[in-house]
């Protein structure tokens, strides 16, 4: 029996951010503010590996990129050419030190480093398979599952060892390696995590928003094509296709919550997207009201365009305390309720004696409004509708975006009419799939053929859930909790 279970609760989800420069004098500067535009995907931790032609330079920190990377004497420390860095937040306590990408091991052909965005969906078979042969796993991640994959591949290349890897791993991953002076990304066949590729004077960089380019000034080239590998190299830029094609099924939720609203992605404009959303569901679900208010900052852009289709005012009603971090990113429900309280505050003018719109991205657990509707409502709002800029969040991601499992969403155990009693709301509503995909510039969902991955929204799940849907006890002396995924 294994000591730790690494894929036990909530542990593993991550929401990551990923970041590589090649052929730049100051790699480890340049993913610095390259992370740091990528914070919003993880908070908790951060790294960055550095090649200076001969010599792998690493760093693994616990919190923000500008807590600890911002210091010269760590970047000077960073030495090369070449860098990738990483932005994490994983759910619980056990976030240490050991689990913090860049992942770093030894080859035979060298060092090679890992940062993954994602995640994998049979990461746990594959390390109970790899543990019976022999390797040792250094951290609880599903990334490190490559790295043995790649280990105890039969071809030599890093290139080839990484592709034999990747055609064993089921699951969402945009990945960024460094390994022999080169920088390598790759993106999932399906394409459900971002990775763009952009270039900066004569470096390139690959990173998972665009925002990140625009902090060094980089320009965008285009998006990596799901299912591609792009090598960075001393001879330039090369697109390898490793995979068969598939149908693209890129997260819809990177447009409604995730991303940052300044990136674009998949050709759309996030904050554009966000703002057609909230058109699409002032159309849909209209009312009586005075103002409209948004729940800052995620639920901004949706407000703005609830407000400008339905004519009725938008007012900042609530302000947010930015010194606080993201409320759902605490990790106890007690947390959680403190977290909201420390964060929002009413601007009561803006609400007393108003029947107000309130327009936020998703409702998970619901914490978040109970919180706000109370707050409103003790500033002296007359009536209060929640407005929700998606489809309501029914199923667990296992994709790479933070959800709880399944019972613990609101959706999942209650009707709308409950959901909205159970907030305290005097009417609430969701955005319909169709208006989703109508406001991210598809016809709608076609249901045979979906566009997105949307599981989250309609549990249709694109990428097999192999570790949940295996029994854990195989009568092998390894046991894992499977189930603990969902
Ligand atoms: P909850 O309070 O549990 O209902 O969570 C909903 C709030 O959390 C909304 O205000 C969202 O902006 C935010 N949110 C939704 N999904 C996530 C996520 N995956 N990670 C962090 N925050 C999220």
């Amino acid at each position: 029996m294994l000591t730790t279970h690494p894929f036990d609760d909530d542990k593993l989800r991550e929401e990551c951010g990923v970041f590589g420069v090649y052929n730049h004098g100051e790699a480890a500067a340049v993913a610095a503010l390259g992370l740091h535009a990528l914070q919003h995907r993880g908070q908790e931790a951060a790294g960055i590996v550095t090649f200076d032609g001969e010599h792998y330079h690493i760093q693994h920190a616990m919190g923000q990129v500008g807590d600890n990377f911002s210091s010269q004497s760590v970047i000077a420390k960073l030495r090369g050419h070449a860098g990738i860095g990483h932005v994490r937040y994983a759910t619980s306590g056990d976030t240490v030190l050991r689990n913090v990408q860049p992942l770093f091991a030894d080859f035979e052909f060298g060092g090679f480093a890992l940062a993954h965005n994602g995640n994998l969906t049979n990461a746990l078979m594959l390390r109970r398979q790899l543990v019976r042969r022999g390797c040792l796993f250094q951290s609880t991640t599903d990334t490190e599952v490559i790295v043995h994959l790649m280990a105890t591949a039969r071809s030599g290349s890093v290139i080839d060892r990484m592709v034999e890897a990747l055609r064993q791993v089921e699951g969402a991953y945009s990945l960024i390696a460094l390994a022999k002076d080169m920088v390598i990304g790759v993106r999932d066949p399906l394409g459900v995590r971002p990775l763009v590729l952009g270039k900066v004077g004569d470096s390139h960089v690959l990173c998972s928003e665009t925002c990140a380019l625009d902090i060094i000034g980089a320009d965008f080239v285009r998006d990596v094509e799901p299912g591609e590998m792009i090598v960075l190299d001393s001879s330039g830029v090369h697109s390898l296709r490793p995979f068969l094609p598939q149908h693209r099924r890129f997260c819809i939720f990177e447009y409604i919550y995730f991303a940052r609203p300044d990136s674009v992605m998949e050709g759309h404009s996030v904050y554009e997207a966000r703002k057609r959303i909230g058109m699409e569901l002032a159309r849909e679900s209209a009312v009586d009201a005075d103002v409209i208010i948004p729940v800052p900052d995620s639920g901004v852009p949706a407000a703005i365009g609830y407000a400008a289709e339905s004519g009725i005012p938008f007012e900042l009603g609530i302000i947010r305390n930015h010194y606080v971090g993201r409320t759902f990113i605490e990790p106890t429900d007690q947390i959680r309720n403190l977290g909201v309280k420390l964060k929002h505050n009413a601007n009561r003018l803006m609400i007393e004696d108003k029947r107000v719109v309130l327009v936020d991205d998703s409702i998970v657990r619901g914490t978040t409004s109970i919180k706000i509707i109370e707050m409103v409502r003790r500033a002296g709002a007359k009536e209060v509708h929640m407005r929700i800029s998606s489809p309501p969040t029914s199923h667990a991601c296992f994709y790479g975006v933070d959800t709880p499992k399944k019972e613990k969403l609101l959706a999942h155990k209650y009707s709308i009419d409950e959901m909205a009693k159970y907030i305290g709301a005097d009417s609430l509503a969701f955005i319909s799939i169709d208006g989703l995909y109508k406001a991210v510039k598809e016809p709608g969902r076609n249901n045979a053929r979906p566009q997105y991955c949307d599981a989250c929204f309609t549990g249709d799940y694109p990428i097999p859930l192999l570790d949940r849907d295996t029994p854990a006890g195989d009568g092998s002396e390894i046991t894992y909790r499977a189930e603990a995924r969902g």
